[in-house]
């Protein structure tokens, strides 16, 4: 998301919604909506990214654009994915403060004022948690639950919840993250690598009445994907050679030990070279090595282009102070 919004277009919140056949949640969606953001009384957008429904969805949303101008529509020409989705409505908003949300009545708008308080007192990122989650156990709430404490051990950001859909994020943390595959629940900890202060509280969640999942177990084994890409990117997406040359010595150490060890065999107790599957180990282990160190060079040339092409410099900066006029490291990454 890298989209410049003048003074005049700016709004207090945006809160952005993505919807994949939602008919029969939108017309008691927005009643609900309109009635928590008016009595805020600060200036709002509602963001409704309709993800190629099939059903009357988008009719529904027309007609609430048409009647309320804080309601406004983009339609995405096929199915893209939450993800996607929800990218494409933080891609318009010009809220200071980003809220998404889900399309199926399963978050309470009225928790929006308790985010908004939070974001008051100065944090970047307010995570909802679904503390008492009305979903089904063994398909939802349990891989969820493991899957809440691998994320927070790996990437050490520490929330309870995730996946959760309901959270509140100040307008640049969103500024300085691309989204890709199913990375919406990982904004948090990719905000971290810029220096956020992130938070949660506990949000109501309401079972789901009307329309289905649009997901099943299977999405617990595309989370641990992701988790794999973010940690790399959290941890080694600027010194790739770090992650991959340690594999790469480890492997090339372990071949050089067992070399010594079938030399040793040989000379000691004459034992056969040929058909010794320890040096046929060692063999496959120095290849290995070399290919870990080849990529991890690779790794290193892509960090480079990544980061030049796109004039992205390899850090954040919050302030700065009597700096030349002009200043500007990269593209406008300052916060
Ligand atoms: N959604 C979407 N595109 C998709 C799948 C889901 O926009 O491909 C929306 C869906 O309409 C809902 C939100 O994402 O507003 C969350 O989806 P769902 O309720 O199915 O997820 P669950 O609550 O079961 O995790
Ligand atoms: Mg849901």
């Amino acid at each position: 998301m890298s989209t410049t919004v003048t003074k005049d277009q700016a709004v207090e919140c945006s809160i952005v919604i993505p919807v994949y056949n939602e008919e029969a949640n939108i017309q008691l969606m927005i009643p609900q909506l309109k009635a928590a953001l008016d009595a805020l009384g600060k200036s709002y957008e509602v963001i409704f990214v309709d993800d190629g429904s099939s059903d009357r969805t988008n009719e529904l949303l027309t007609d609430a654009g048409q009647k309320y101008p804080e309601i406004k529509l983009i339609t995405l020409r096929r199915n893209f994915g939450q993800t996607a989705a929800m990218s494409a409505g933080f891609d318009a908003a010009v809220g200071h403060v980003i809220i998404p949300m889900d399309g199926d009545l399963q978050n309470d708008p009225n928790d929006i004022p308790r985010l908004l308080e939070k974001i008051d007192e100065g944090y970047d990122v307010v995570s909802g948690w679904r503390k008492d989650r009305q979903d089904k156990y063994w398909s939802r709430r349990l891989p969820s639950n493991l899957a809440n404490r691998l994320i927070s051990v790996i990437t050490d950001v520490h929330l309870h919840d995730y996946g959760c859909t309901l959270k509140a994020y100040r307008r640049e943390v969103l500024q300085s993250i691309e989204l890709y595959g199913e990375m919406h629940r990982f904004i948090p900890a990719l905000a971290s690598l810029i220096g956020v202060k992130v938070t949660e509280i506990p949000v109501n969640h309401r079972a789901r009445t009307y329309g289905k999942s649009k997901y099943n177990i299977s999405r617990t084994v595309r989370v641990i994907l992701d988790l794999i890409v973010v940690k790399f990117l959290l941890s080694y997406s600027t010194r790739p050679i770090q992650i991959f040359g340690l594999l790469g010595l480890t492997s090339m150490l372990g071949a050089c030990g067992l070399f010594f060890g079938v030399i040793y065999a040989k000379l000691r107790y004459d034992a056969m070279i040929s058909n010794n599957s320890l040096f046929m180990l060692a063999a496959i282990l120095l290849v290995l090595g070399c290919q870990f160190i080849g990529m991890g060079l690779l790794g290193e040339v892509i960090v480079r282009t990544y980061h030049e092409a796109q004039g992205k410099p390899t850090y954040v900066i919050a302030r700065t102070l009597n700096l030349r006029p002009g200043y500007c490291p990269g593209k406008a990454h300052l916060l």
